[in-house]
């Protein structure tokens, strides 16, 4: 099988897993017993979150353990809401209308609760009008939740001048930002950001481990409620194997973050200009040099997605189009429906990701299979 979907999952690192493994077997105590071992369990907790606050350069304190960025975005929307709805004042959120299912669903179900949510638009390349963005902050906005790298086509957001607006104007709006897709591809400066979401499976450890990084100022309410653990924001006991892995992967990310990039980057660099030259296919990815360079998505207009990817899967290639939370049943794809307004790209898009330790010499055999795709459709009509 030729693997193309490296953002919906990466296969763990080695070292990550040699972490994982060691612990899973040598400190299976629970981390917040007050015995020796449970001591113990817990000071290895200790020093990976230090760990990590470091390289994201914030406080230990400001590390919040979580099932994955699915939890973590849902505990932004919710939690936030909840603390600010104490202080019985009106509450207004804005966001983009290309955000990981994880957030858009859970401003769907907060505007059903008469919450209001602005949708701020995107340009015809998928990046935020920023004026626009400003133009819809009013009295009431408490939180502003923005992605840094789109998961279907890689477009970047200039979260930092974004943030820097934002407190320009406002210090009390609490910005988020959801990172999953621009970890360790794309620097970014967490300086003016309260809370940023990050997902271990995208990154080299294991699924079920996230993170939300949230400031000591935020006001945030649990949304799960237990034995307190995490500061009394995520209760459930601390799953140390894959906290321990996350460091791992963390620090792995950090280490050789420009070697990655040009890698990719070479990869991307062939896969835009092979895809550029083939008549009627769309591509949907920001030009190299503004590219992440690891999510490049395309369209072949008149070829529904699904099929695409069948017959790619008939060739023994493995690709998506939208996220993979999302594919189940939809369509149309919502975020380049925001973007393109076009239904017949939203509704035949495919995205291939990539991952610096592939194979290489499968980028021509990928090339070449959804030209001859393409050839076979095209000749039909
Ligand atoms: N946010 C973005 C941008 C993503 O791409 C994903 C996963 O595809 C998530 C959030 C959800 O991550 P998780 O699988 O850790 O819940």
């Amino acid at each position: 099988k030729k693997y193309f979907d490296y953002c919906a999952s990466a296969p763990v690192h080695p070292r990550v897993h040699e972490v994982f493994m060691k612990t899973t077997q040598e400190v299976f105590a629970n981390p917040s017993s007050i015995h020796k071992m449970g001591e113990e369990a817990s000071s290895l907790a200790e020093e990976a979150r230090k760990g990590i606050a470091d390289l994201l350069n914030v406080d230990s304190k400001e590390i919040v353990f979580t099932s994955g960025a699915t939890e973590s975005n849902n505990l932004v929307l919710f939690g936030v809401t909840k603390a600010a709805k104490k202080k019985e004042k009106g509450i207004h959120i804005i966001t983009t209308p290309i955000e990981h299912s994880s957030i858009y669903s859970c401003c769907r179900f907060l505007e059903n609760e008469n919450i209001e949510v602005s949708y701020v638009p995107v340009d015809t390349k998928g990046v935020v009008d920023i004026t626009c963005l400003m133009k819809l902050i009013k009295r009431e906005t408490i939180l502003i939740s923005i992605m840094h790298v789109n998961n279907e086509t890689g477009v970047i957001q200039p979260v930092e001048q974004i943030s820097a607006n934002i407190k320009k104007l406002r210090k009390d709006i609490y910005f988020h930002v959801d990172g999953v897709q621009g970890f360790g591809k794309v620097p970014l400066k967490l300086d003016n950001i309260d809370m940023y979401t990050l997902s271990g499976h995208k990154i080299g450890a294991p699924k079920g481990i996230g993170i939300l990084m949230i400031k000591q100022h935020v006001q945030v309410d649990p949304i799960i409620y237990g034995g307190g653990q995490e500061n009394g924001l995520r209760s459930g006991t601390l799953n140390l194997p894959c906290v321990m892995a996350m460091a791992e992967a963390i620090k792995i990310a950090k280490q050789n973050i420009e070697e990655r990039i040009s890698e990719l980057n070479e990869m991307y660099v062939a896969l835009f200009s092979a895809f550029s030259s083939i008549p009627s296919i769309v591509i949907n990815s920001p030009m190299p040099a503004q590219a992440p360079a690891h999510i490049f998505n395309f369209s072949i207009p008149g070829i529904p997605s699904a099929l695409t990817l069948k017959l790619l899967e008939n060739y023994d290639i493995i690709a998506s189009s939208q996220s993979a939370c999302s594919s189940k049943g939809e369509k149309l794809s919502r975020v380049l429906m925001a973007i393109t307004g076009n239904q017949e790209i939203a509704s035949s898009s495919v995205r291939i990701s990539i991952h610096e330790d592939m194979d290489k010499s499968n980028l021509e055999y990928l090339i070449s299979t959804v030209l001859s795709i393409k050839d076979a459709f095209t000749s039909k009509r």
